[in-house]
């Protein structure tokens, strides 16, 4: 998956993406890809700590809203860069 180019790789979470936030690794990059339109976004960990600080990953999946089409349709992926 290519994210402003880079190329990110989806690591779900130890146990699935049913799980809260601050029990996720620290090294653990957060994108969110629209369902809709397939745009991909990171996200900065401090922003989704700001507001939505323990709560579940689906949970906030749902209020994320697509920046290219503007659909509250995004799914928020874990993952990592990979280093060219
Ligand atoms: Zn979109």
């Amino acid at each position: 998956m290519d994210v402003e180019g880079r190329r990110f790789i989806e690591h779900p979470p130890l146990g699935g993406y049913k799980t809260t936030l601050n029990v996720i690794p620290r090294i653990v990059d957060f994108v969110a890809k629209c369902n809709a339109c397939g745009h991909m976004k990171e996200i900065e960990r401090h922003k989704l700590e700001e507001v939505a600080s323990g709560q579940w990953l689906p949970e906030i999946s749902r209020r994320l809203r697509c920046y290219a089409c503007g659909k509250k349709d995004s799914k928020l992926l874990t993952g990592y860069y990979a280093s060219e």
